[in-house]
């Protein structure tokens, strides 16, 4: 079995997109993005090129919790099969300087706020633009309350 389709059985379809997503050896889900070394700029996704300097950009570990800065609920007719409603939010990372747009947990749509500390899981959410079931990348509480 390829390391890819390994991916698809943990994740139970294969991502959604590649390199957004991986396993550490316990099997907890992380973020994956690019970082550089001539200004220390953190991205996610990767990006070849940093955006601040555009010189190139080396592959790196983002971790899988952080901090919600800001959520919204998404109560409109959702794309690509995304559950109706949905929450998304900006995400202040642990484990490195960077504030990414990610989905919440949709069993909880509507029910987080501004501080919840949230840690990354992968699951089959909705499809890819050809109706195949995809795995994507959400936060839920870390802590229950
Ligand atoms: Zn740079």
């Amino acid at each position: 079995m390829t390391a890819a389709r390994v991916l698809d059985h943990v994740f139970g379809a294969p991502p959604i997109a590649g390199g957004l997503f991986d396993v550490d050896a316990s099997g907890a889900p992380f973020l994956m993005g690019g970082h550089c070394d001539q200004c220390d700029r953190y991205v996610f996704p990767y990006s070849e090129s940093c955006p601040a300097c555009l010189s190139g950009m080396k592959h790196v570990r983002l971790g899988g919790e952080g901090v919600i800065y800001s959520h919204t609920t998404v109560r409109t007719k959702p794309p690509y099969g995304l559950p109706q409603p949905y929450s998304v939010a900006f995400i202040d990372l642990n484990d490195a300087p960077l504030r990414i747009f990610a989905l919440l947990d949709h069993s909880m749509a509507g029910g987080f706020r501004i501080g919840d500390r949230v840690k990354l899981k992968v699951g089959v959410i909705g499809h890819d633009g050809e109706g195949d079931p995809r795995a994507r990348g959400y936060f839920t509480l870390k802590d229950s309350r």
